[in-house]
């Protein structure tokens, strides 16, 4: 089937097979075009003309891993940085004061934040939970027991990227952690009454079949948000020559994810092309704006730390304008906080 009949197919009910997945892949031009508007059209049927809005708080710097694509891997010699909880709160304050939906709480694994049972990192979530705003904790890969804890803080959302659900290539990226590890994070958040997230990486080294693979084994793991990311080769990281993950990739990704799993929350990042990229990824079928920040604060992200921050094009009122501009609005606090409620509401009923 070409990519016209499988979309034809897909709204007939056919069941989505990994050949399905790889041909929508592989659309382009008007077939492209198609593909995006049935995933737009998706997303509207399942949330109007609702958008959600997410801020980043990027609290710690510090890793103990080496991931091969990733900036803040152990052994790169950069400036890193630890922001107090006083910090964090205030910068979550401020978030909250723009009328951001949820504060994401990223760090890298950080052993200070790990150490004393955790007490650190749940002090901070707790904190940042008595401000009154939804709470997506990415702090990257702990014990089971911390997640009912983590919940217990104010935790909504557990963050955890398996980046490839290709065990091999995972070796190879993720390099000395478990791969079983890492994926039952986001099965222990669901055990414990939180929302999840996964998300892929598009360009460190997957086949169009893993990509496929991929897609269908996030959507399976039932994942509230799925999300998809090019990769951008970074300073003083072994993948520093490699070429640049293609955004279109990602968007494609992104338009399929939408077609096949009409109901999750799937990001639309500012990290990769700024606010530029932002109305592509929406176009796509995108619904939730990712990584806005509190321009001149120096705050880092895990793909480009510079992208349109100093400059606050990031910045809330700029997209919120951005925004109103496609005829969307985002959602208020109150919205999103009582969708999400709904959505744990139903993680709280046994699946048999
Ligand atoms: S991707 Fe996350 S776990 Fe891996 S090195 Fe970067 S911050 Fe650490």
């Amino acid at each position: 089937m070409d990519v016209r009949e499988t979309l034809q197919a897909l709204q007939d009910g056919k069941g989505p097979e990994v050949a399905d997945v790889e041909t929508l892949l592989t659309a382009r031009g008007s077939d492209e075009q198609a593909l995006f508007a049935a995933a737009r059209e998706k997303r509207d049927r399942q949330f109007g003309n609702k958008l959600y809005a997410y801020g980043f708080v990027y609290f710690s710097t510090y890793c103990q891993n080496n991931c091969t694509f990733c900036y803040f891997r152990h052994t790169n010699d950069i400036d890193r940085y630890r922001k107090t909880p006083a910090e964090i709160y205030e910068l979550a304050a401020d978030l909250k004061d723009a009328g951001i939906d949820l504060v994401d709480l990223t760090m890298g694994e950080d052993p200070q934040m790990y150490a004393d049972d955790y007490a650190e990192l749940l002090d901070i979530v707790a904190r940042v939970h008595s401000l009154g705003i939804s709470i997506m904790c990415s702090p990257g890969a702990v014990r089971k027991d911390v997640f009912p804890r983590l919940k217990a803080a104010g935790g909504n959302f557990y963050a955890v990227y398996q980046e490839t659900h290709n065990r091999a290539l995972f070796a190879q990226r993720r390099i000395g952690q478990d791969y079983d590890f890492r994926a039952n994070q986001r099965k222990w958040a669901h055990e414990a009454g939180m929302l999840a997230e996964d998300g892929m990486m598009c360009g460190i080294g997957e086949s169009l079949r893993d990509r496929a693979e991929t897609i269908l084994a996030m959507g399976a793991e039932g994942c509230e948000q799925i999300r998809a990311m090019a990769f951008v080769p970074q300073a003083g990281t072994p993948m520093v020559g490699n070429a640049l993950g293609s955004s279109e990739d990602e968007i494609r990704c992104i338009a399929v994810m939408r077609l096949l799993f009409p109901d999750r929350l799937i990001p639309a990042t500012l990290d990769v092309e700024g606010t530029e990229g932002m109305k592509k990824r929406l176009n796509a079928g995108a619904n939730v704006i990712t990584s806005i920040v509190v321009p001149k604060r120096h705050l880092a992200g895990v793909a480009q730390p510079e992208k349109d921050i100093e400059n606050g094009s990031r910045s809330v009122e700029h997209v919120f304008s951005l925004v109103e501009q496609m005829g969307k609005k985002v959602a208020t606090q109150q919205e999103y906080a009582s969708f999400i409620a709904g959505l744990q509401a139903k993680r709280a009923v046994p699946l048999h």
